[in-house]
């Protein structure tokens, strides 16, 4: 998509180069049309979660041939969903990893303890979910510190991932990021259940994109309050079926260190 933006750049740049001179007026006009045509476009494709990451590393998936996932769960932790997912997960004996948003953290540290003592990971997730695209370093390295200390207070003691709210990053953050030494743990798998659009569809949006390596994302912090518990059950039942195995985040990423986007 990028390279439409490009493309679309240089093809206008080219006609106004064939327009004769005395049309300069024109030219001009065009070439302005052209950048503030290309301009955001080319700002959108950027920060979209498939698309790489401009500074540090973001990762959407490992490369393997291994049939092995991550399952994620992003905006909680909320009531009464994150206890019917851990309800899911601990009837089939698997783990995943919950980016938090920390606000939501703070009021339920008792729901983030029972997260990482059942043996799933934590994520950050930001402190109050604001894309982060257009804000300065300080404003992100503030969302994530905060963040990070109330997972520490709840007691988790392990590495925490971090994750951008919608998955979409840029200039500031991804250089706060990298200046942070934080990876951008993003997604390849999206369930698109914050559009709460049925158990049945949340299943076929995560079973239509899978593979090897996948991290599938998933929400217990928002859309339908029991779709994606049931959506879950279903989802992993299938899985196990075509045999795939499930990985926490960590684990996932000591299967290819050149995970990257
Ligand atoms: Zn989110």
């Amino acid at each position: 998509m990028i390279i439409a933006a490009i493309v679309m750049f240089s093809t206008g740049f080219i006609l106004i180069a064939w327009l004769p001179s005395k049309l300069r007026k024109i030219k001009l006009m065009i070439g302005f049309i052209l950048t503030v045509l290309a301009i955001p476009i080319a700002t959108f494709f950027v920060s979209i979660p498939n698309t790489p990451q401009i500074f540090g590393i973001a990762i959407r998936c490992v490369q393997t041939d291994e049939k092995i996932v991550a399952l994620t769960y992003d905006d909680g932790p909320r009531s009464p969903t994150t206890e019917g997912v851990l309800d899911v997960l601990a009837k089939h004996q698997v783990n995943a990893t919950f980016f938090l948003i920390g606000e939501r953290a703070e009021k339920n540290p008792t729901l983030v303890r029972r997260e990482y003592n059942a043996g799933h990971e934590l994520g950050n997730h930001t402190y109050t979910h604001p894309v982060l695209i257009f804000r300065t370093p300080s404003f992100v390295r503030e969302q994530i510190e905060k963040t990070d200390k109330i997972i520490r207070d709840c007691g988790y003691d392990k590495e925490i991932f971090f994750r951008s709210p919608k998955g979409m990053k840029l200039l500031a953050d991804s250089w706060t990021l990298k200046k942070m030494n934080r990876k951008n743990i993003l997604f390849d798998t999206v369930a698109w259940d914050w559009d709460s659009p049925g158990v049945q569809k949340i299943v076929d949006n995560v079973m239509k994109d899978v593979r090897p390596g996948s991290i599938i994302l998933l929400h217990d912090g928002c859309g339908d309050e029991h779709d994606v518990v049931e959506a879950s059950d279903i989802i992993i039942t299938r899985l196990k079926e075509q045999g795939y195995k499930f990985l926490t985040i960590s684990e996932l990423l000591k299967k290819d260190c050149s995970a990257k986007i």
